[in-house]
């Protein structure tokens, strides 16, 4: 571009579209390129931002980008979740899926954090110490936490929770979800953590939902699933009021999307048939700021449920229910 009429251009500021002068004027010549450069400049700069924004994006933030294809992923999938057939196949589709998931979308479940609570810990049993201390859960003290049960055979209750919890993280991060669980099986945690702090942990995190998974211990015969809902308590540290309601939705999702995926019958022995349970005696409901609920997948003392905690499959299947609740309450 060239600035070679020294005259000033008073017109230059109030003109930008070629006028006729540009023709006929040659004094006027010059002073329309220096007006019409720069618009021709602002123009080429808008067609490519626009370009840019409409089309592939060659650029920017290929971070964000990935993440909504992952949350466009899990929306696509969660039709067929939520309908009940075809859900695993659309589950395994979404955990292969993300990467090549064209659309940069934001999802419902975008930028959403779910707590996943393995209910006890393998080394409670060599520290019983520890975990028998009294922690304040509002209501009133209880142990830090417990050992759990196991079945006939000795397999874990803490073993079987840590699985399935884990199992319920892949397919949950699968989903695009923030994945926090509040212990890990190994030398991090020999124990616990205490009860108080399970809830403390899925409140620091903001969760959207919070989900303590367990398995129960009575006797031959009782069989099935069911959810614990918290109660409406207030006293001391626990204050339930606002989380009732939203657990209550959440706990009824995962209680019928486990009884699909699983095949099992809402317990038998206690909620007369429902699956669903209200307790005000657990401290990690108690002092939940967080929708949260614990499920109890099944009575490892029962020799049938116990032939279903035992297997991989069926644990893939359990956590596959939990998975499709928390999907569906979170509105993927
Ligand atoms: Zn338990």
């Amino acid at each position: 571009m060239r600035y070679d009429d020294s005259s000033p251009a008073p017109e230059s500021h109030d003109s930008i579209s070629p006028d006729q002068r540009w023709y006929t004027r040659r004094s006027t010549l010059a002073v329309a390129v220096a007006v019409l450069a720069p618009t021709v400049l602002a123009g080429w700069v808008l067609t490519q931002t626009l370009t840019g924004t409409e089309g592939q994006r060659p650029g920017p933030a290929p971070h964000p980008a990935s993440h909504a294809a992952a949350a466009d992923a899990k929306s696509s999938a969660s039709p067929g979740a939520q309908a009940g057939a075809g859900a695993s196949a659309s589950a395994s589709a979404s955990a292969s899926g993300p990467a090549a998931a064209p659309a940069p979308a934001k999802g419902p479940l975008t930028g959403k954090t779910v707590v996943i609570d393995p209910g006890h810990n393998t080394g409670n049993f060599q520290h019983t110490d520890e975990i028998d201390r009294q922690v304040d859960i509002g209501t009133n003290r209880k142990e830090c936490d417990t050992t759990g049960t196991t079945t006939n055979s000795g397999y874990m209750e803490a073993e079987f929770t840590m699985d399935v919890s884990r199992r319920l993280r892949t397919i949950l991060e699968g989903r695009g979800l923030k994945v926090v669980l509040t212990h890990e099986a190994g030398t991090a945690r020999p124990w616990g953590p205490c009860i108080d702090e399970r809830a403390r942990i899925g409140n620091e995190a903001r969760a959207d939902a919070v989900v303590s998974v367990h398995a129960d211990g009575v006797s031959q015969g009782n069989r099935g699933y069911h959810v614990i809902l918290p109660a409406k308590v207030k006293a001391g540290g626990a204050d339930t009021a606002a989380i009732v309601g939203p657990s209550r939705q959440l706990g009824e999702r995962i209680g019928s999307n486990f009884s699909r995926t699983t095949g099992s019958a809402p317990a038998n022995y206690l909620g007369s048939g429902t699956g669903l349970v209200v307790r005000d005696d657990l401290g990690g409901l108690n002092l939940s700021t967080r929708p949260k609920v614990f499920i109890e997948c099944g009575n490892m003392r029962d020799s049938k449920d116990a032939a279903q905690l035992t297997s991989p499959e069926w644990r893939q299947k359990a956590a596959q229910g939990i998975a499709d609740g928390i999907v569906g309450f979170l509105g993927g």
